[in-house]
This record gives C-alpha cells, structure tokens and sequence, in this order.
C-alpha cells in the first residue's frame, strides 16, 4: 500500500508476490484512498506515506523504536488532515474514535503540522461490511484535550504505585508483561473453587465481561510460562520429571515413484485396481488461480463457480457503543 500511494502504480505491479486474497484486499484499500489522493494533488495538498509522528510532548516515549507512531497515509490539504491506516487482519479492531492509536495519530498529525481538523478513516477489508470503512472526525479542541489526559496518564505510569490494570490489548505490547504481579494475580484470582459454567451463567452480564477479560489475560499468562518452560528444557535445563521427546513420526515413501511400482503391482496381485492409489484431488479456489492467473476473464469465469462457506464460530470483541 505504502508503493502505491507513492508511486500510484496499479497493485500487482506494485507487489508481484502478493497471494490473491492479499491482492484483492490491497486492491480494496486502493480504491479507498485513490480518489482522496486524486483530489489532493489537484487541491496541492501534500501526501504523507508512513511518517512518523512525534508524541514525546505528551510523554509516549517512542525512541529506539522507528516503526511506532507512524501513520499509514495522510493527507493534508489546508488545515484539514485525512488519516488513513489499513488493517489487514481479522481480528477487532475499533473504529477511530474509540481507538488509541487513531487518536493518537490525530493528536501528532495536530502536534507536527499545526492542522485544525482530522478526518481519520480505518480501513479493514476482512471485517463485516458494515465496519470495513469506519471514519470519524477529530478537532484540534478535543485532541489537545487528550494530549493534557494522556500527559497525566503517562505521568502516572511512570510513578512506582501506579495501578496495574491488565486487559488483553494493552498488556500485549507491555515490556512488562511477563513479570508483571497483576498478570500471575489474574491466574490466581481464577475462582478454582467453583464450577465456572454454572457459576458465569448465574453472573451479572458486566461481571462476564469482567471475568471474560481475565481469563483471556490469566490465558495468555498462562501460554507464555509454558513456553517459556519448555523452551528451557528445550535447551537443557534440568526439571526433575521432564525430558526431551521425539514428538509423533510420520510415514513417507522413502522413493514415491519406485513406491508406485511396487503398489500397483501389489494392487493387481490381490484384484484391486491399481489407479485407486494415486488420489487426484480437486484444486481450491486459491490454487486454481495460481495455475489460471488472476487475469479479469478469468476471475469472472470463476465467480459463478465459487461459493463462501461461512467460517466457524468464534468469539470477537464486539464494536462499541457510545
Ligand atoms: S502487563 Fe502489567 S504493567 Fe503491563 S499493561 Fe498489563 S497490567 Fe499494566
């Protein structure tokens, strides 16, 4: 995305290597920002393609990491900003007006290039419909407003009592994630005595949410340790009772075409046809497209041929509501 908003080239020229489904996500978000892009070199606007916004001012620290704080696109015509940042995974991701990172990224467009008003869009081609493109507008009122909240949140970060509130997102990134006593405390708040499935199902619905929110980080607690343990016998550290195994072999033909010729042999031996050992299976849609090309025509032809099977169930952060 970031060579194309540079070079405006067309997405596969842009990424020769892209997997198609990649493909027609980038192509999604292309088609998002181009006529915003179009527009701003007509209105001399100027474009900036991953830059890096400074928020020090308000005491997020960020030196020595050169990938944070930096903005997929903006573009500033006057003093109005439009932020663009594409995501390309699954998983939720809020709308820019409950989203720090948006915020954020407003409050620095605000901060470095002196705008008034910022018009942030999130781009997400994997999510549902009705939040592929979410867009919310910031003045520079209300972001100085968050510049003097988040300076007195990281003023109380660095103090030594400073509460430790654990949730999934925050402490993911945290360098103090796996020594951090709020962390092993929600591994040991779990209510062990009780029979959870009843006992949640008898809960107020806020206390779900709550106790959702530290199973899910007593979970990821809980992974890490055991990593972490196994990666030390791994490398030959000494816990009494643990040692290192062959995990399950699997069988291959030691000569696949020397195989064939044994088997089909064997097959016409005890009356079976031969052919049944060779299993042809029918290419995905994905495969077909990396034998066939991904030209127009040809995705047209496969269109009617294709059908989306709804993926399994799983649980996901929901959009928030005001
Ligand atoms: S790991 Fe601990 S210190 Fe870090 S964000 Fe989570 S609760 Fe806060």
């Amino acid at each position: 995305m970031a060579e194309l908003c540079e070079t405006g080239t067309s997405v596969k020229l842009a990424r020769g290597y892209l997997h198609p489904d990649d493909e027609s996500a980038v192509q999604w978000c292309w088609d998002q920002v181009k006529p915003s892009l179009e527009d701003s070199k007509k209105m001399n606007g100027s474009i900036l393609v991953e830059q890096r916004v400074d928020l020090s001012s308000v005491g997020l620290n960020v030196e020595g990491d050169p990938e944070r704080c930096r903005i997929d696109l903006a573009i500033i015509v006057g003093e109005v900003a439009y932020l663009f940042d594409w995501k390309f995974g699954e998983g939720y991701v809020p709308r820019p007006k409950y989203n720090w990172q948006f915020r954020m990224y407003a409050l620095g467009l605000v901060l470095d290039y002196g705008v008034k008003r910022v018009i942030a869009t999130k781009l997400q081609p994997a999510a549902a419909e009705a939040f592929r493109r979410t867009a919310d507008e910031f003045s520079d009122t209300d972001l100085m407003a968050l510049a003097d909240r988040v300076r007195e949140i990281s003023k109380a970060c660095a103090s030594p009592d400073a509460p430790l509130v654990t949730g999934e997102n925050q402490c993911r990134w945290c360098a103090a994630r796996d020594t951090c006593p709020a962390r092993a405390g929600a591994v040991m708040g779990m209510p062990m005595h009780l029979g959870v499935e009843d006992w949640f199902r008898g809960i107020e619905p806020a206390s779900r949410t709550d106790f959702y929110e530290r199973l899910l980080v007593a979970y990821d607690w809980v992974s890490r340790a055991r990593a972490h343990v196994e990666s030390f016998i791994l490398d030959g550290g000494r816990v009494p009772g643990f040692a290192i195994g062959e995990g399950r072999g699997s069988r291959e033909w030691t000569d696949e075409n020397a195989a064939l010729v044994a088997l089909r042999s064997i097959a016409t031996q005890v009356g079976r046809n031969p052919e049944s050992l060779l299993i042809t299976k029918m290419a995905s849609p994905s495969q077909a497209e990396k034998v066939l090309g991904t030209s127009k025509p040809i995705k047209e032809a496969m269109l009617p041929l294709i059908q989306i099977k709804p993926g399994a169930q799983k649980v996901v952060r929901a959009e928030e509501t005001p």
